[in-house]
């Protein structure tokens, strides 16, 4: 048994608590290598922003889930070695599917599990988010559960059609599981193509295709149900066009890939939404600064000299995101 506290990480309970009353929300950024972790603490550390690292089951499955809690370890004191004085970094576990795992990640050092039964029958979710709040909360681990069902494939998450999350079910859910935050479904989704090009429709002057907004009247109804409750939303990002017309220039084939505009996220980071994921957004800008090396430079062949733009890449993209939408900088010293 490893408790995060020996590690030098925190919970979200705090960091949400301040993230509501201050209306910004908190980055939560999924990693699965060094150059991206890297990336993650120095944008961090320079913005002086709190933050979530991510670790999915797919994540543990390719990089080791002893290595990557070391890697979370150090991550801490690289922060302070960026000068970050007091780093407020969580580990978390995204879309856990069982106790068990979450009960592993808890014993491990992680001070933060989600437990995503949403494909689960409503009575069946709340049993199973139960038993991982009443283990979690021994160890003063907080807990995300999940309510709705997103659209989109991450790793080994996958549904086809979404369903937005019922209000009239949020006040049932949270107290009868005691979860510390909850993931809710009003639109958004997993991976590069949120949406079908027949859902959208299309700029006539770029060609490219414009998304539906958000559900925000049924973010507002959860709200009023439950008033200063931490909400979280999940695949939250926005798909940088210029990301993918590098990738398409350089050889990539990524057509219509298309995400949430980032008006619309800096408007639910105002709100009781107070983490907000972001995953693809890093792998395109990573993909998109390799490609371009590989093109410009094929007789290129260490790895650090495509892996290190690809971090500068990255680290310019988690800065922009935590200055320009969500807001969370300057609010860990
Ligand atoms: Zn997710």
């Amino acid at each position: 048994m490893v408790s995060y506290k020996e590690l030098g990480l925190v919970n979200t309970r705090e960091m949400f608590a301040k993230a509501i009353n201050g209306g910004y929300a908190i980055p939560a950024f999924n990693f699965n290598n060094m150059e991206q972790l890297q990336a993650i603490i120095k944008a961090s550390a320079e913005t002086k922003s709190p933050v979530i690292l991510q670790v999915s089951k797919g994540a543990r499955n390719y990089a080791n889930q002893t290595l990557l809690r070391y890697m979370a370890q150090g991550a801490v004191e690289y922060a302070k070695e960026l000068g970050w004085e007091h780093p407020q970094i969580c580990l978390h576990l995204d879309h856990g599917d069982t106790f068990e795992l979450c009960k592993s990640c808890v014993d491990f050092g992680f001070s933060s599990v989600m437990i995503d039964g949403s494909s689960l029958p409503y009575e069946e979710n709340i049993a199973l988010t139960k038993k991982v709040v009443e283990y979690a909360h021994q160890y003063d681990v907080t807990v995300e559960a999940e309510l709705g069902v997103l659209a989109g494939v991450e790793d080994d998450v996958q549904a086809e059609e979404s369903h937005y999350t019922k209000p009239e079910e949020v006040i049932d859910f949270a107290t009868r599981t005691g979860c510390d935050s909850l993931a809710i479904s009003i639109g958004t989704s997993h991976g590069a193509y949120k949406f079908k090009p027949e859902q959208c429709t299309r700029d006539p002057k770029t060609g490219k295709l414009v998304p539906p907004p958000l559900a925000f009247d049924v973010l507002d109804a959860i709200m009023e149900k439950l008033p200063g409750f931490p909400i979280v939303l999940h695949g939250s990002s926005s798909v940088p066009q210029e990301y993918v017309d590098i990738i398409n220039t350089y050889g990539g084939k990524m057509p219509d890939a298309v995400g949430i505009p980032e008006e619309q996220l800096r408007k639910a980071a105002k709100s009781a939404v107070c983490k907000i994921n972001i995953d693809s957004d890093s792998r395109l800008a990573f993909t998109a600064a390799v490609r371009k090396v590989f093109a410009e430079k094929p007789g290129e062949f260490d790895p650090r000299k495509y892996c290190g733009p690809a971090r500068d890449e990255m680290t310019k993209l988690y800065k922009h995101k935590i200055i320009e939408v969500l807001g969370s900088n300057g609010k860990a010293e």
